[in-house]
């Protein structure tokens, strides 16, 4: 149950924290206060009298609803902010490669307005003899990079035994589709400050990735963005997954959270990944975030859908300019 307190009521606000929170989850953002597995009969006068609504129907991930949390969530990062009217664009390779060669792409990165360079030094492959990234040290050329060009680090974090680690070194800890639902790693990252990128499973419904946010959250930390990067479908043959661009004004609607597209994991071939991008921005994403490389054919990884930098620097140009035709997205009122 949700309850909405009337304004010039909000002392009620610590009253039913205390007396529900040594039994239960209890959430309050502004004048709303969560309370989990509660009614409306569990309500005394008081409360009911300082309630402007009550949401019994609201859904199992409370705290990243709009019904919780009407207003966008808005991340700051040391060069970025992400959500609301903004727009943040965020590339770099999918692997960490050396470091002359994050350094370069880095450099792309910026040139095409990029606040974030994205890379893997640990690579969750599909195979297990495939390049499985540079570890540590990868992660040090990333930072090293991008304080070079004043940008975010992005980095995915596959272990939880890594969270630590990996976020001395990452601006956004990114948790990749394959992890969406490793339960003791969202954990983990939501007992840190550290944003998070939490990526869409394969084959995650819109619910399934809400509640994975919601583990998140649990812990602490609402400094989630949500990357669509394709599903599976009937029909994978062409593309490596299908964007499903439909998710994101589903997932602006239910949810407060950025919501970011990556072209690169749903197209999966380079000639079709600025085409899904500029799909992404013209449907309101709030962020794209795309894998580049200056000699696709001999990536550690992922190559086969790389964008070469002048190809980057292409879709950059379009995606401003497709950005600005779209308003920034209406949100929906929220109701009930
Ligand atoms: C990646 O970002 O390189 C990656 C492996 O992404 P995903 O988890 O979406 O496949
Ligand atoms: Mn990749």
């Amino acid at each position: 149950m949700i309850i909405v307190i009337k304004p010039g009521k909000e002392a009620v606000i610590s009253e039913i924290t205390n007396r529900f929170g040594d039994h239960t989850e209890v959430f309050v953002h502004d004048n709303r206060i969560a309370i989990q597995g509660a009614d409306r009969d569990a309500l005394n006068k008081v409360e009911l009298d300082a309630a402007a609504q009550i949401i019994e129907n609201h859904p199992a991930s409370v705290q990243g609803s709009r019904a919780f949390h009407p207003e966008d969530t808005i991340i700051q990062t040391p060069h970025s902010t992400i959500g609301g009217d903004n727009f943040t664009m965020m590339a770099g390779p999918c692997s960490v490669e050396s470091l002359a060669h994050v350094r370069k792409m880095a450099e792309v990165a910026k040139a095409g307005g990029a606040t974030v360079l994205r890379g893997g030094a640990f690579k969750p492959r599909t195979s297990p003899y495939s390049f499985q990234g540079l570890g540590e040290p990868g992660l040090q050329f990333l930072r090293q990079a991008a304080d070079e060009f004043g940008l975010d680090v992005l980095t995915e974090v596959m272990d939880e035994d890594h969270v630590e680690m990996v976020g001395k070194y990452t601006d956004i800890f990114q948790i990749g589709a394959r992890n969406m639902q490793n339960f003791s790693l969202l954990k983990a990252v939501g007992k840190t400050k550290i944003p998070v990128m939490l990526k869409r499973g394969m084959s995650a419904t819109i619910d399934d990735i809400l509640n994975a946010a919601e583990y998140i959250a649990a812990g602490g930390n609402t400094q989630i963005m949500i990357a669509e990067r394709g599903i599976r479908t009937f029909d994978n043959k062409y593309t490596r997954n299908t964007l499903d661009v439909g998710a994101v004004p589903v997932l602006q609607k239910l949810s407060h959270y950025p919501v970011i597209v990556d072209p690169s994991h749903a197209a999966g071939h380079t000639e079709f990944v600025t085409k899904e991008a500029l799909a992404g921005v013209a449907i309101g994403a709030s962020g794209l975030v795309v894998e580049i490389h200056d000699d696709p054919a001999h990536a550690f990884s992922d190559g086969a859908q790389a964008l070469t930098p002048d190809q980057f620097l292409e879709m950059a140009n379009q995606a401003t300019a497709i950005r600005s035709l779209v308003k920034p997205t209406k949100k929906a009122e929220v109701t009930a």
